[in-house]
C-alpha cells in the first residue's frame, strides 16, 4: 500500500504510548474520576456542571463562551448551575418527570444549552433537533418519541405543528411575548425570572435515559437512539484520550448540539473535564472561524472534513492575516478525510489533523488517530483504549488484514445506545453477530493495526467481480486541483454489474470540457486502479449532502436512477 506517514505530534500527551495504555487499562479507572464513584448519586448534569461549584472551586471559570457577529456571552459555571437549576424547577412545575421526552429546538445558544441540562437535571430525556429543521423534521421526531414538552424560539414555534401533535402539552418560548402567548404557550423568560434557584438533581442510575437522538439520515429515514446518563464516562474518556485535553487546554468543536458530535462534544464533554464550550453563532466563513480561533485562542481544535475542504478552498491568503499558532491538536469527524485535506493543514497549521470516527448509536469516538502515534495518511488508525475492533464477515467472523469487511466493536463500552426508539427489530440488527455491534461501515484493517474506512455498506461499489469503497475514488478525485468536492456511486451496468459514476463540483476557476473529463479519468486510473477510475463524470454546481454535512450518495444515487429520494428532512438546501 502507498500512503504517506506523518511523525507523532510533539510534546506532552495524556496517553503517551497506546500499546502500554491499552494493557494497562481499565473502565473502572474511569469510573474512578466521577463523584458518583464514591457517593451512588448518579446524574449527568451533577458531573458536568455542579460539582465545579460544590467541589472543586471553579464557579467563577467559564462554562460557556457563547459570541456571535452582534454578541458576546460568557456564562460561569456557577451562574450555569443558577441557570439550570431554575430551568429544571420550570419543568418541574409544568409536572414534566423522569422518562418525559421533551425536546429541543433552539439554534446554538446559551438558552440552548441551559435547556439541555436544566432538562437532564429533572431525569426527563432530551430531543435536541437541529435548529434548521422544517416542519415535517419536527414532526415526525416528535410523533415517534412522543414528546411532552418542546422548548424553542419564537423565531422557530411556527415549525411547530401543535394540532398533529397529540402528545404535546407544553411550549416553552424564548423570546415570546409573555401577554400574548397562544395554547400550550409558557414563556421561558417569565418562567425563569420566577423559579427557585435551588434544585438537587434527580439522582438516577447509571443506566436512566437521557437523551434521545435521530441520526443524520445519510442512508435512510432517521433512527432514534437512546442514550443513557452512563455516556459521562466515555465522553469524558476521549476527551481526555483522542482530544488530548489537558489542563491548560482551550478547546472549540463546531459541531451543532442538534448531532451526536455536538450533543458529546460541544456540550458535555468540555464540561465533565471542566472547560468552557466555545460556541459561534451565525453562519459559516473562513475569516469567521479563523476569526474565533485567534480570539479564543484555541488549542484544540475539533471539527470536520466539509468544512475543512470550505476552509482549503478559501486559500492560504486568507490563513496568513490570523495569528493561529496556538493551536496544537486538530481532530476530525463526520465523514472519511482526504488525505489531501490532511496534507494541506499540515502545510498551513503545521498540524496533524487527527481522525475520529463514530456514530450516533456508539455515542462516543470509537477509532481514532492519537497525538503520540504515527499517522498513516488515508487511515482512521486505532480504536480508543477499552474497545476492541475487527474486521468482520456477514456471518461475524474476523476477518484476516487487508480485507474488506463488516467494521465491527465488541459491545459493552459505556456511551453505547441502548435502544433504536420503538424499534426493536431495527436495534437488534447491529447485535445480530454476537459479540461484535456491526456499525454499517466497511473497512479493512491492514497488517499493524490501522483501519482503513472504505464506505457505508450501501455505498460499496462492486463492479467487475470488484468491490470499490467510494472514498477511495473521491479522494483521488478531490486531489486534482480542478475538483472541490465529489460524490462516488454504482450505477447499474448488465456486463460490469455497476459502473462507476462520479458527481463533482469543480474548484472555482475551473470549467468543464471533455478534456478534463478524459484527464480526470487517467488521473484516477493512473493514481489509484484502472477498475476505480470513474467511466462517468456529471458535473453539478454542488452537491447534495445533510445539513452535518455528509455527502448523500443515495441522492446521487437515487436521482441517476430516477428512483424516489426518500427521507430529505436533513437535506441542506
Ligand atoms: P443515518 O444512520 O441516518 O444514515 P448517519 O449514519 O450519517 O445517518 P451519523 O450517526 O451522524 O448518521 O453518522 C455516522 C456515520 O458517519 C458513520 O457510520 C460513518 O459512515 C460516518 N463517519 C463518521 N465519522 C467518520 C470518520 N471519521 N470517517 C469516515 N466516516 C465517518
Ligand atoms: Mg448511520
Amino acid at each position: 500500500m502507498d500512503y504517506e506517514v506523518l511523525p507523532p505530534s510533539p510534546g506532552k500527551h495524556n496517553m503517551e504510548n497506546y500499546e502500554e495504555f491499552c494493557k494497562n487499562f481499565s473502565w473502572e479507572n474511569v469510573e474512578k474520576e466521577f463523584s458518583w464513584y464514591t457517593t451512588g448519586k448518579v446524574n449527568i448534569a451533577y458531573e458536568a456542571i455542579d460539582r465545579w461549584v460544590d467541589e472543586k472551586n471553579k464557579g467563577n471559570d467559564a462554562a460557556i463562551l457563547y459570541s456571535d457577529t452582534e454578541k458576546e456571552v460568557t456564562v460561569t459555571f456557577a451562574q450555569l448551575k443558577e441557570q439550570t437549576n431554575k430551568f429544571a424547577n420550570v419543568l418541574t412545575k409544568l409536572g414534566i418527570k423522569k422518562g418525559d421526552r421533551v425536546f429541543l429546538f433552539i439554534p446554538r445558544s446559551p438558552e440552548m444549552l441551559i435547556a439541555f441540562a436544566g432538562i437532564v437535571k429533572t431525569g426527563a430525556i432530551a430531543g435536541p433537533l437541529f435548529e434548521a429543521f422544517m416542519e415535517e423534521a419536527v414532526k415526525d421526531r416528535m410523533l415517534d418519541s412522543e414528546a411532552v414538552a418542546i422548548v424553542t424560539t419564537v423565531g422557530q414555534k411556527s415549525r411547530i405543528k401543535k394540532d398533529e401533535l397529540p402528545n404535546l402539552k407544553h411550549v416553552i418560548v424564548i423570546g415570546a411575548d409573555e401577554n400574548n402567548l397562544e395554547s400550550l404557550e409558557v414563556s421561558y423568560e417569565k418562567e425563569m425570572a420566577e423559579a427557585s434557584a435551588d434544585f438537587t438533581p434527580v439522582w438516577l442510575t447509571r443506566e436512566d435515559p437521557m437523551f434521545l437522538l435521530y441520526t443524520s439520515g445519510s442512508t435512510g429515514k432517521p433512527k432514534g437512539v437512546l442514550h443513557t446518563h452512563n455516556i459521562m464516562v466515555g465522553q469524558y474518556f476521549t476527551m481526555r484520550i483522542a482530544h488530548d485535553v489537558q489542563e491548560n487546554d482551550v478547546f472549540w468543536c463546531t459541531a451543532d448540539p442538534g448531532w451526536v458530535t455536538g450533543v458529546s462534544y460541544s456540550v458535555w464533554g468540555p464540561w465533565l473535564v471542566g472547560k468552557a464550550t466555545i460556541i459561534r453563532g451565525g453562519r459559516f466563513s473562513a475569516e469567521d472561524w479563523y476569526a474565533t480561533l485567534e480570539k479564543y485562542g484555541v488549542t484544540v481544535w475539533y471539527s470536520a472534513p466539509t468544512a475543512f475542504r470550505m476552509l482549503a478552498a478559501a486559500g492560504d491568503e486568507v490563513v496568513k492575516k490570523y495569528n493561529l499558532s496556538s493551536l496544537r491538536h486538530i481532530t476530525s469527524v463526520g465523514e472519511p478525510l482526504n488525505p489531501e485535506v490532511i496534507i494541506w493543514a499540515k502545510r498551513v497549521f503545521d498540524v496533524r489533523i487527527h481522525e475520529t470516527w463514530f456514530m450516533t448509536e456508539t455515542g462516543v469516538n470509537m477509532v481514532c488517530c492519537y497525538a503520540c502515534e504515527p499517522i498513516r495518511v488515508g487511515s482512521m488508525c486505532k480504536p480508543i483504549p477499552g474497545v476492541e475492533a475487527a474486521i468482520t464477515d456477514d456471518e461475524g467472523n474476523v476477518l484476516p488484514p487487508m480485507q474488506m469487511g463488516n467494521l465491527s466493536l465488541k459491545k459493552g463500552w459505556p456511551g453505547m445506545m441502548v435502544e433504536i426508539w420503538k424499534n426493536p427489530e431495527k436495534y437488534n440488527e447491529y447485535f445480530q453477530n454476537d459479540p461484535w455491534y456491526v456499525s454499517g461501515d466497511q473497512a479493512f484493517m491492514d497488517e499493524d493495526g490501522y483501519i482503513w474506512f472504505q464506505g457505508r455498506n450501501d455505498d460499496v461499489i462492486k463492479t467487475a467481480g470488484e468491490r470499490v469503497g467510494p472514498f477511495e475514488v473521491e479522494s483521488k478525485l478531490v486531489e486534482h486541483p480542478a475538483v472541490a468536492e465529489a460524490g462516488v456511486i454504482g450505477k447499474p451496468d448488465e456486463v460490469r454489474g455497476n459502473i462507476i459514476k462520479a458527481f463533482i463540483a469543480l474548484a472555482p476557476g475551473y470549467t468543464w470540457s471533455d478534456e478534463l473529463d478524459k484527464e480526470l479519468k487517467q488521473f484516477v486510473k493512473l493514481g489509484l486502479a484502472a477498475h476505480a477510475a470513474p467511466k462517468e463524470i456529471e458535473v453539478r454546481d454542488k452537491l447534495p449532502k445533510t445539513r452535518s454535512g455528509k455527502i448523500m450518495r443515495r441522492v446521487l444515487k437515487a436521482q441517476e436512477m430516477g428512483l424516489p429520494v426518500g427521507d430529505l428532512s436533513t437535506l441542506d438546501d
